[in-house]
């Protein structure tokens, strides 16, 4: 498929630009090459992106299950919130008494979400989970620091853990201590006795973890940290295995963040705006990025915590993220908020019983939102790999798992199903599963061969990742 830039000729196109009516003015430094723009009619331009279009899968074409990733449907009620001109149409440098609604929505989120967490306070500022996860660890920080407590250097983090926490931990100049995992998936208690010190910082947990496992230790845990000294950090990317179920804060969580463009009805994936909503419990409020939104006698406006961090984002982060996440709460309410959970959890276990009479389970206790299945015996019996088999479900029309992670399971394909898929359609896929399944033993040249059905056969990945082209070349 030819590029925009290579469709077209000279001249062509469209434009609604009035005549100029005002003085030009030239820059003193212009561009010595012209610029270069495509010359398309805006017939040309609506069949370019309707075929790239096509070629596209997402959401809204069908079962997406990408384990620690939480690709479920949102309503599309959501959109049409955030889409309101009483939202769109404000700008956050206006006085605060001119935009009370948007100040109110905020407030009102952070309460909400301060609920289902377990959480004092709440800042909308960080754009996204990874920088949740900074926001939440500096505010661990400073709190060790304005004790006067500088040997606390280092955070524990657990195997199973989401790859951004130790990559946070160390942007926040932490030195980072792994810890295994036991083998029923949860946090080796032991281990962690071990690892504590006067110089732990504190703990990032990923709760459920990137096994699916829901760690039932979870009050030992924060109790061992906590009589160290140190803090314990909650990574609630994926709360919907757990939202309205159980609290964070609960299980003696002192901070946490959740991805509201995974967990809070937006849509993600292509780099669209998200938020990394991070709560806290009161004693570290001060600290917390500033302004923060709070009730004052006569509505609502800004409070600068004393020793804040400072601000993490321009504003109040991705403001209409947070409408969406407002509107998800409230639709679902106080009920549907925990009933969306079990049925995310009832969902993964439904698919994972079906295929455990095949695939080997990585970890074969109950699962939360997502299990990881093992491929390595089939891998040695037929030479049919994970990717194999992955590449074979392309050629079913469906788009396959996440692939070789957690890096602590071999040959790991891992299956997120989401609460907003049928019987009927997770049905359809087992069924697809089992027979790949059968095909690795039946032809296994046959899916060393797949796709064969899609606009590109195997790419060249590690080609890709060495040798990246990330500019066209213009002659
Ligand atoms: C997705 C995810 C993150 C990172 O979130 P981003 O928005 O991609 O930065 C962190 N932790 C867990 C457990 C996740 O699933």
């Amino acid at each position: 498929m030819k590029l925009i830039f290579e469709k077209g000729t000279p001249g062509r196109g469209l434009s609604l630009m009035p005549e100029c009516d005002v003085p030009e003015v030239r820059l003193d430094s212009e561009r010595s090459t012209p610029l270069h723009l495509p010359h398309v009619s805006e017939n040309e331009l609506t069949r370019h992106y309707t075929a790239l279009c096509k070629r596209l899968f997402g959401v809204n074409d069908g079962f997406y299950p990408l384990g620690s990733c939480t690709m479920k449907y949102n309503p599309k009620i959501d959109e049409d919130m955030a889409a309101l001109p009483g939202f769109t149409s404000v700008h956050p440098l206006q006085p605060a008494e001119t935009v009370q609604g948007s100040l109110e929505a905020l407030h009102l989120l952070g309460e909400e979400l301060g609920e289902i967490f377990g959480m004092d306070t709440v800042s909308f500022q960080p754009a996204a989970g990874a920088h949740g996860e900074l926001t939440g660890v500096l505010l661990i920080k400073a709190y060790h620091l304005d004790r006067g407590d500088t040997a606390r250097t280092k955070i524990i983090v657990p195997d199973s853990a989401h790859g951004t926490n130790p990559a946070t931990a160390a942007m926040c100049g932490f030195q980072v201590v792994n810890i295994p995992s036991a083998p029923d998936g949860c946090v080796d208690l032991d281990a962690l006795r071990a690892a504590v010190g006067p110089d732990t910082a504190g703990l990032m947990l990923t709760n459920p973890n990137t096994v699916g496992i829901f760690d039932k230790n979870s009050l030992e845990i924060t109790k061992i940290v906590h009589d160290a000294g140190g803090l314990c950090y909650y990574d609630g990317a994926n709360l919907n295995a757990v939202m309205g179920v159980v609290r964070p804060g609960d299980m003696g969580f002192d901070c946490i963040h959740s991805n509201l463009h995974k967990t809070f009805a937006t849509p993600h994936g292509g780099g669209g705006p998200g938020a990394g909503a991070v709560g806290c419990k009161d004693f570290l409020r001060k600290y917390m990025p500033a302004p923060l939104i709070v009730r004052t006698s006569g509505g609502f406006g800004y409070e600068y915590p004393e020793k804040s961090i400072g601000r993490v984002k321009m504003f109040n982060g991705n403001f209409s993220v947070c409408i969406k996440a407002l509107t998800y709460v409230l639709t679902l309410g106080k009920a549907g908020i925990p009933e969306a959970a079990m049925n995310a959890v009832l969902n993964a276990n439904y698919m994972m019983s079906r295929l455990k009479s095949k695939f080997e389970m990585a970890y074969d206790e109950i699962c939360m939102h997502e299990f990881v299945m093992t491929l390595v015996g089939l891998h040695k019996d037929t030479g049919v790999s994970a990717l194999d088999i992955a590449k074979g479900m392309l050629d079913n029309n469906l788009h396959p798992p996440t692939m070789y992670f957690p890096l602590i399971v071999h040959e790991a394909l891992m299956v997120e199903p989401c609460e907003t898929e049928s019987k009927e359609l997770m049905d359809e896929v087992c069924d697809i599963y089992l027979k790949l399944y059968e095909q690795a033993y039946s032809d296994p040249q046959s899916l060393h061969d797949a796709p064969t059905r899609t606009p590109v056969r195997r790419l060249d990945e590690v080609g890709a990742a060495r040798n990246m082209i990330l500019r066209y070349k213009f002659e």
